[in-house]
């Protein structure tokens, strides 16, 4: 799977959740994708606070590492859904971040070779 392969099918969701709760317009879209990162990245806290034991019991009882796993995909996928609404390049500007990552520390890049 791809960036932009990922990207497409994400596109996909997003016209479902437009279709079946519509918002007034792209500000309140922005507004609701973003809450909706907060959302996931605070599930995914739990989630990885559980497995560090850090927990209630019952949760710890419950903990599994494909929860740990759906919660990080969950924060992916709100993270492409608010880059789908802003009409961002996904790919290009991941790429473009790694490249300054790479520049900024002086890395090889191992994809050249
Ligand atoms: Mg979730």
């Amino acid at each position: 799977m791809t960036i932009q392969n990922l990207v497409d099918q994400y596109k996909e969701v997003s016209d479902f959740l437009n279709n079946k709760w519509p918002l007034k317009d792209h500000d309140q879209r922005v507004f609701a994708r973003t809450m909706k990162i907060v959302e996931e990245l605070g599930e995914l806290s739990d989630e990885i606070l559980t497995s560090m034991n850090l927990q209630r019991d019952t949760k710890i009882a419950k903990f599994s590492k494909q929860n740990v796993e759906d919660e990080y995909a969950d924060v992916l996928g709100s993270l492409i859904l608010l880059g789908i609404e802003m009409d961002m390049d996904i790919e290009k500007i991941i790429q473009r971040k790694i490249d300054y990552t790479r520049d900024r520390f002086d890395m090889e890049d191992l994809t050249q070779k």
